[in-house]
């Protein structure tokens, strides 16, 4: 069966970005052709600074907003990172195969670092060859993420290629992205230009999940917009990012087009469209933050299911590892 992989970093708190670009979407994947590997990528969350309580706490969060969407600890391998020690073994390997000069082209890297390149981790430099080994561990060939991640779900196949090429085997399958809908890149609530991400400064900026009714109004009310009326077509969006961003989280809220939502609201101002908005998103994250509370009251059980699962992940990525160590010529 075709294989499922992808993660979210415990950087924080979830948010309305990472429902719609990612959890929303591996809920989606579930249960069907796929088989499904879903992982809270902690050791990914270390590249920049975790508050050690912090991380703690976000491991479960995180946890809990997938149970809380709908992921099936049943039918889905849910785990955390670290509890399964080949990613960082196959991430080592990896370090060895990719090229200084592809983590160079890294935008990510580059937005992330900003003007302090030099004052960042090493890790975060090379996240995208650990990112690779999430995911060539399982040999996944289909990566749900938002557009964001577009280019390391690339630089993985680059490497998976490189590898098979070097050590002349076709051990590593060839992997892509998943990125379809109208919210595969949510931008932040203050700035249409800039990607809406847990770890961003301001609170405004974002909806979390956990956000009550009234915060997730009042953050649509203040987010910024233009003068204008929404227009017709999707075409008339195409100077407006902060409206298109709004048009588009409506249209990913309620499963339609940004064509049907202008259908509906074209020539309408934001009186009338943002508090639609809100209505829709508190609809849809209500019910999921109650359950995240109440699962995140009982943290003995959300790491009782994350044990569970990461003995689910070891059998399949430990023959993978033992392999690849084979291939490379390591005595075992
Ligand atoms: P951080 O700021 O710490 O990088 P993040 O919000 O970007 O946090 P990640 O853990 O890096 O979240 O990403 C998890 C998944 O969520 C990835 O698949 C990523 O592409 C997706 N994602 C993150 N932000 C958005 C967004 N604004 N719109 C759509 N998808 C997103
Ligand atoms: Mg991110």
């Amino acid at each position: 069966t075709p294989r499922v992989f992808s993660g979210i970093k415990p950087s924080g708190g979830l948010t309305l970005g990472n429902y719609l670009g990612a959890i929303k979407r591996f809920v989606d994947m579930q249960g069907g052709e796929f088989e499904t590997i879903y992982c809270v990528a902690d050791m990914h969350a270390i590249t920049v600074w975790q508050d050690p309580e912090e991380l703690r706490q976000a491991t479960r969060e995180v946890t809990a907003g997938f149970l809380a969407s709908g992921i099936d600890p049943e039918s889905s391998v849910l785990f955390n990172q670290s509890r399964v020690s080949a990613h960082a073994e196959l991430g080592w390997l990896f370090n060895c195969v990719a090229r200084v000069g592809w983590m160079n082209r890294m935008t990510q890297f580059k937005d992330k670092a900003g003007k302090n390149a030099e004052k960042v981790s090493l890790g975060l430099y090379a996240y995208p060859s650990l990112m690779a080994a999430d995911i060539l561990l399982y040999h996944a060939t289909h990566v749900p993420v938002g557009e964001d991640q577009k280019q390391h779900v690339e630089l993985t196949r680059d490497i998976a290629a490189k590898f098979n090429h070097d050590y002349k085997v076709d051990f590593f399958p060839a992997c892509e992205p998943v990125i379809e809908g109208p919210a595969m890149r949510v931008m932040s609530l203050r700035d249409g230009t800039k990607k809406m991400s847990k770890s961003g400064e301001s609170d405004m900026e974002r909806i979390n999940m956990t956000d009550d009714a009234d915060t997730i109004s009042k953050k649509f009310k203040k987010s910024r917009t233009d003068p204008e009326v929404l227009p017709e077509e999707m075409e008339g969006l195409a100077n407006r990012p902060e409206a298109r961003n709004l048009v588009n989280i409506y249209a990913a809220l309620a499963n339609m087009t940004g064509e049907e939502v202008l259908a509906e609201y074209g020539g309408q101002g934001w009186g009338k469209f943002k508090p639609a908005l809100a209505e829709l998103a508190v609809e849809h994250l209500a019910p999921i933050s109650t359950e995240m509370k109440r699962l995140m009251d009982d943290p003995a059980e959300i790491d009782r299911i994350l044990a569970k699962g990461a003995d689910k992940a070891n059998e399949i990525a430990q023959p993978i590892l033992n392999k690849t160590f084979e291939i490379m010529g390591f005595v075992r």
